[in-house]
Parts: C-alpha cells; sequence; structure tokens
C-alpha cells in the first residue's frame, strides 16, 4: 500500500491523519450507524466552487445531505438518455426518498460573472456548453445593469428549480406532496442564506 501522502498534497494528507485521530473518534456512534443505513433528508445542489461548503453552511452532519455540486449550480433539464446529474437527482428523490430539495447559488459565482460579463471561454469549450444551460436565465436579466452578477445568481436559482422540475422523479414526488424544492444564495463574505422565491422576490432568512 502506497503512503497516502505520495501524490497528494500534504496539507491533505494531514488532515486526512487529523480526521482519523481526532474527529472520526468523537463521532464513533454515528460512524457505526452510518455504515448501516444512508437516509438522508434533503438533497443539496451547489455550485462547486470551493468557497460554497453545504455541510458547513447548513452545519449539517455527515449521513444528512446527498450533495450533487456542479459549476454554476445548474441542473439540466431532463433529457433520457445516461446523465450523472439525472441520475443522482433520481437516485435522490426515488429511492432515497429525500423529502427536500435545495438549489443553492452564491455571491461572486465565477460561472455567474463569465456569463454576466460575456467572457472569452474559448479555451475552455466544456465551461462554455456547460453554461448553456443557464442561457434563459442570462436572457432574463440582460437589462439588470451594475447588479447583474447577483441578478443573474438569483435569476439561476430560479431557473434550475424550473430545470429540476422536468425530472420526472421529482415531477412525481412534488405532484403526490413529498418533495419541497427551494432556491437559495450564500453570500461569501457575510455568510447570509437569502432565500429565493417567486418570480422577482428574495426574502433574508
Ligand atoms: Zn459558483
Amino acid at each position: 500500500m502506497h503512503d497516502l501522502s505520495d501524490g497528494l498534497a500534504d496539507d491533505l494528507a494531514d488532515g486526512v491523519a487529523r480526521f482519523q485521530q481526532e474527529v472520526f473518534p468523537a463521532k464513533a456512534r454515528l460512524f457505526a450507524e452510518l455504515a448501516e443505513a444512508h437516509r438522508p433528508a434533503t438533497l443539496f445542489i451547489g455550485c462547486s466552487d470551493a468557497r460554497v461548503v453545504p455541510e458547513l453552511i447548513t452545519q449539517s452532519e455527515p449521513g444528512e445531505l446527498f450533495v450533487i455540486r456542479t459549476a454554476g449550480n445548474l441542473v439540466p433539464a431532463y433529457a433520457p438518455g445516461p446523465d450523472g446529474v439525472t441520475a443522482s437527482i433520481e437516485y435522490a428523490v426515488a429511492v432515497l426518498g429525500v423529502t427536500a430539495i435545495v438549489v443553492c447559488g452564491h455571491s461572486a459565482c465565477g460561472a455567474m460573472t463569465a456569463l454576466a460579463e460575456g467572457t472569452d471561454l474559448s479555451a475552455a469549450s466544456s465551461v462554455a456548453r456547460w453554461l448553456r444551460h443557464a442561457d434563459a436565465s442570462v436572457a432574463r436579466t440582460a437589462g439588470a445593469g451594475p447588479e447583474r452578477v447577483a441578478a443573474l445568481v438569483r435569476e439561476n436559482v430560479r431557473a434550475q428549480l424550473a430545470n429540476l422540475a422536468t425530472h420526472p422523479a421529482v415531477a412525481r414526488a412534488t405532484a403526490e406532496g413529498r418533495l419541497a424544492l427551494r432556491g437559495w444564495v450564500y453570500d461569501i463574505p457575510t455568510g447570509g442564506v437569502a432565500e429565493v422565491s417567486g418570480p422577482s422576490a428574495a426574502v433574508a432568512v
């Protein structure tokens, strides 16, 4: 067996060592329960951005959040065919039976900023193609002026909630009243979380 630090940044290996020596023993009972059961209540869909950590923001324990993170917290509308995001959504809703889905955007999102500012993404063609899932949000915020990034972040959360609703498992569960969809925007400099609800309202929580 290789030493864990081979090929890994030292701080990651140090972190694993600290986890095993300090954190794991303190939660040994929880991890023993989790070894037998996977019953998260919430599917959290956030941005891959390193500053937006779902478990930290919501103070969730292991086992509580089923998490999907994508660039720009984008959720493509349903289309038949193999797709990791779709499969994860379906698994969370139809198999695990989560009762809530949170789509969480955030301030200073690189993906939304690139779209708002029309950044040339020709050197990152996969990113450019992926961000097309935000086309409708870009169109809706065309006249937003200097606040466009923030407006686009909010509008993008709304658009992804609409996309989520096109997934059959989500449509079925919401129609049966056993699944709630929520939109959030996390503000990095203050730690604030604003709920995005309805076509134009943003209410602080
Ligand atoms: Zn982001």
